[in-house]
C-alpha cells in the first residue's frame, strides 16, 4: 500500500483543491472510535466523520444489516419498485420525531438534499416564496442551501448568484453580545423593509448551529419563531442534520427547546456512514407537492435504509441518549476544570455530547484566536487524536466522538485533548 506522502501527492494531482482535506494521512481501516492510517498509525476519532458516526465506525449490527440487504437487493429505485423497509423507516421517524402526528417522511441522500426538499415542500404547502435563515448557519453546498448558508468563505465564494427570496437575520450568541431581542428586531425590520410576512414560506433554523460554531439556539427564540409562524402562516423548519440521533442528549435537539417544528431535516448519523437523509413533518404539509414532485434515483436506497434501521436499534439498545448526556457531562467537567490554566478557553458550550470550546485571545472573549485553535488541533493530531474545528472565525473545536466510544478510548482522547490545550 502507498505511504501517506505518496497518496497526498496523487491526491493533489488528481483532485481539485476545492475538495480541501484536513488530515495529512489517508485511512486504511476504522472501528468504533478508532481509525488507522495507511502506515499503521492509530487515531482516536473525535470527529465522527462530521457527526455521522454517533453509533461508531462499522457498528457490527449496522454492518450485519447491510450484509443481509446486499444479499437480497441493493437498488430498485424506490419510486419504481418500492420496498417495505423504506415505509417502516418512515413509520419509525414519524414516531420518534417531536410533535403529535399524523406525520410523513420522505427520504433523500444528503443533508443538502433534505434541506432543498424541505424548502420545496414549504413553498408548495404555503404557495409563498420567501425563506428566512440565520447568520452563521450551514445548510449545504447546493445552490439553494448555499443561499441559506450564513457563512461566505469558503462555502459561497465565487458561486453566486444564488436563488432569490432568501433572507438572513442574526443568530443570537450571548458571548458575542447578540441577544434574542436583536434577532426579533431584525425579523421585524425584514418584514418592513424586505419581505412582508404573508410572502414568507418558512424559517429554516439549526436548533444548535453546527458548522457555525455549536451555538445553542435559546429556547425563547424558538418559542418566538413558533409564535410568529403561527401568527403569519409561516412554517418552521428545524435543520437537525447535525444535531439529530442522540447527539444532544435527546433524540432530537428540538426536544430541549419544547417547540414543535412543521418540518425537520435529518441526515448524517441517521444511517451510520451510508448516505441517507430525510424530511419528516406534518402529514398535510408533506403531502403538498404533487405526485412525482419529490424523490430521486438513489433517494431511500435499500442499503442505507437497512443501515438506518440498525442505527435506530443500536441507539435504543445501547441507551445512547443517556450515554450522550453522561459523556457530555464528563467532558464538560474536564474542560471547565482546565479553564484557569488555559486563558484562551473562553467558553465550553453545547447540549449533551454536542460540545465545543471557543478559543480567543487571552482575556478577550470576543477576539477569536484561529491560530491557537489550529495549533491545538495539530498538537492533538500529532498525539493521535482527530479533532474538528468550526465557527465563522475558525476558532471553535467541536467534539463529535461516537456515542459508542469505549470508556478507555474516550479517556485516552480527553487526555490528549487536555495536553494539547495546555501546550
Ligand atoms: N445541514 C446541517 C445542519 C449540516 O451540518 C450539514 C452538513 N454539515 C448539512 C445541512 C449538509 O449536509 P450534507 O453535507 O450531507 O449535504
Amino acid at each position: 500500500m502507498s505511504t501517506n506522502a505518496e497518496l497526498k501527492a496523487r491526491r493533489e494531482a488528481a483532485t481539485p483543491r476545492g475538495v480541501a482535506v484536513m488530515a495529512p494521512f489517508s485511512v486504511a481501516r476504522a472501528e468504533n472510535a478508532e481509525l488507522w492510517d495507511v502506515e499503521g498509525k492509530r487515531y482516536v476519532d473525535f470527529g465522527g466523520g462530521i457527526a455521522v458516526l454517533n453509533t461508531g465506525h462499522r457498528h457490527p449490527k449496522v454492518v450485519a444489516a447491510m450484509k443481509r440487504q446486499l444479499d437480497a437487493f441493493t437498488h430498485t429505485a424506490y419510486q419504481i419498485v418500492p420496498y417495505e423497509s423504506y415505509v417502516a423507516l418512515a413509520e419509525r421517524l414519524n414516531q420518534l420525531t417531536p410533535g403529535p402526528g399524523p406525520k410523513k417522511t420522505a427520504f433523500f441522500s444528503t443533508g443538502a438534499e433534505a434541506v432543498e426538499n424541505a424548502v420545496k415542500i414549504a413553498r408548495a404547502a404555503t404557495g409563498r416564496p420567501g425563506i428566512i435563515a440565520f447568520g452563521g448557519s450551514f445548510h449545504g453546498r447546493t445552490m439553494m442551501t448555499l443561499a441559506l448558508t450564513g457563512k461566505v468563505v469558503p462555502y459561497k465564494t465565487g458561486f453566486g448568484p444564488f436563488p432569490a427570496d432568501v433572507f438572513h437575520v442574526p443568530f443570537p450568541i450571548a458571548l458575542h453580545g447578540i441577544t434574542v431581542e436583536h434577532t426579533l428586531q431584525a425579523i421585524e425590520r425584514l418584514f418592513k423593509a424586505d419581505i412582508e410576512p404573508t410572502r414568507v414560506a418558512a424559517f429554516v433554523i439549526e436548533p444548535v448551529q453546527g458548522e457555525g460554531g455549536f451555538y445553542v439556539a435559546p429556547p425563547e427564540l424558538l418559542r418566538a419563531l413558533r409564535a410568529l409562524c403561527d401568527e403569519h402562516g409561516i412554517l418552521l423548519v428545524a435543520d437537525e442534520v447535525q444535531t439529530g440521533f442522540a447527539r444532544t442528549g435527546k433524540w432530537f435537539a428540538m426536544e430541549h427547546h419544547g417547540v414543535v417544528p412543521d418540518l425537520m431535516t435529518l441526515a448524517k448519523s441517521l444511517a451510520g456512514g451510508v448516505p441517507l437523509s430525510a424530511v419528516t413533518g406534518r402529514a398535510e404539509v408533506m403531502d403538498a407537492p404533487a405526485p412525482g414532485g419529490l424523490g430521486g434515483t438513489y433517494a431511500g436506497n435499500p442499503l442505507a435504509v437497512a443501515a438506518a434501521h440498525a442505527v435506530l436499534d443500536v441507539i435504543e439498545e445501547e441507551h445512547l441518549v443517556e450515554r450522550a448526556n453522561r459523556l457530555g457531562a464528563a467532558l464538560r467537567g474536564r474542560l471547565e476544570a482546565l479553564r484557569p490554566r488555559v486563558p484562551e478557553l473562553a467558553e465550553v458550550r453545547g447540549l449533551g455530547a454536542m460540545l465545543a470550546i471557543e478559543l480567543t485571545k487571552p482575556g478577550a472573549p470576543r477576539e477569536p484566536d484561529a491560530d491557537f485553535t489550529k495549533k491545538v488541533q495539530a498538537r492533538a493530531l500529532e498525539q493521535g487524536l482527530l479533532l474538528l474545528t468550526c465557527g465563522v472565525h475558525g476558532n471553535v473545536i467541536r467534539f463529535l466522538f461516537p456515542l459508542t466510544v469505549p470508556d478507555a478510548v474516550f479517556e485516552e482522547g480527553v487526555g490528549i485533548l487536555e495536553q494539547a490545550l495546555r501546550g
